[in-house]
């Protein structure tokens, strides 16, 4: 298929517990000139499926942020918090599949027991709970005790044909095939104790329900796609391509953070800096000078 084809969907996929910052902004606005470059559609997606994080306030916010910068959607946003009932139907086809099995482990007992450090950092999970029998699986679950679902990494990795790549453009126009590793993430989780969906199950059940065909998100996902592309390949879903763009520095060259006091756009608007700013600052604007300098990774 031809990267401009006129049937392309985008999504921008902002998750409502917090403040949006030049980093979300940039990804709001490469979408945008994406989808306006090919003809394409863009879509709004709401990943609120963390209750206790997730808050309606943000979402209000974002939204008037997007508008406040002039980046529009086409159709209603997909709210994660409304759509339960879809990951639910995937996990249990998974776990009928015997691909997923319940965990038990605290986050400290995970911690405790790590084989390493997974591509994002955290600890990797030892797979403890994975050689509990169905016996005690069943004994455990019956009692009420709580547990995430994970998917057994080495079976998901036997059922599914061969290596696994996706189609990769970064910053610019060239396709690059990259090859997944997603063993490299262990036993991942795909729905937590108290958590309909994890990020990597909901995210992929979300772009294939809604026909998105271009994936265009910061570098700091890149390498979650190995995961992606795995479950796509173990739910038959269709591998969109992917556009893992820089990411907006820090003055002093980190991550923005609101720990570490980078301004909201919200902070922006209250200095007086004008959404066309912020815009021409971020490199979607007018060629001359901008009003700010912007440091990107
Ligand atoms: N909700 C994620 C975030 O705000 C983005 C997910 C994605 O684009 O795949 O970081």
């Amino acid at each position: 298929m031809s990267e401009a084809a006129p049937s392309s969907v985008f999504r921008f996929a902002p998750t409502p517990n917090g403040a949006l910052h030049l980093g979300h902004a940039y990804s709001a606005l490469m979408n945008q000139r994406r989808a306006g470059e090919t003809g394409g559609r863009l879509l709004l997606r709401i990943e609120d499926l963390d209750r206790s994080r997730c808050k309606r306030l943000h979402e209000d916010a974002i939204r008037f942020d997007l508008a406040w910068l002039g980046v529009g959607f086409d159709g209603a946003p997909r709210r994660q918090s409304e759509h339960t009932a879809d990951y639910a139907a995937r996990l249990s086809r998974l776990e009928q599949a015997g691909l997923v099995y319940p965990c038990f482990c605290s986050r400290a007992e995970v911690a405790r027991a790590a084989v390493g450090r997974d591509p994002d950092g955290a600890p990797l999970y030892s797979g403890a709970c994975r050689a509990l029998t169905g016996a005690q699986r069943r004994a455990r679950l019956a009692r009420g005790d709580k547990a995430a679902r994970r998917l057994d990494m080495g079976r998901a990795l036997a059922a599914v044909a061969g290596p696994l790549a996706w189609i990769e453009y970064g910053e610019g126009t060239a396709a690059e095939t990259r090859i997944a590793d997603p063993a490299a993430w262990g036993d991942v989780v795909l729905g937590g104790r108290d958590l309909a969906a994890s990020y990597h199950l909901a995210v992929t059940v979300d772009d294939a329900l809604q026909g998105v065909t271009d994936v265009v998100r910061g570098r700091d996902l890149l390498a979650a796609t190995s995961v992606h592309r795995l479950l796509q390949a173990l739910m038959g879903l269709p591998a969109p391509r992917y556009r893992h763009h820089r990411l907006v520095l820090d003055p002093a060259g980190g991550k923005l953070a609101k720990s570490r006091g980078s301004p909201s756009l919200a902070d922006l608007r209250a200095q007086g800096i004008s959404a066309a700013e912020v815009v021409q600052a971020l490199g979607f604007g007018r060629a001359d000078a901008p009003a700010f300098e912007v440091a990107l990774s």
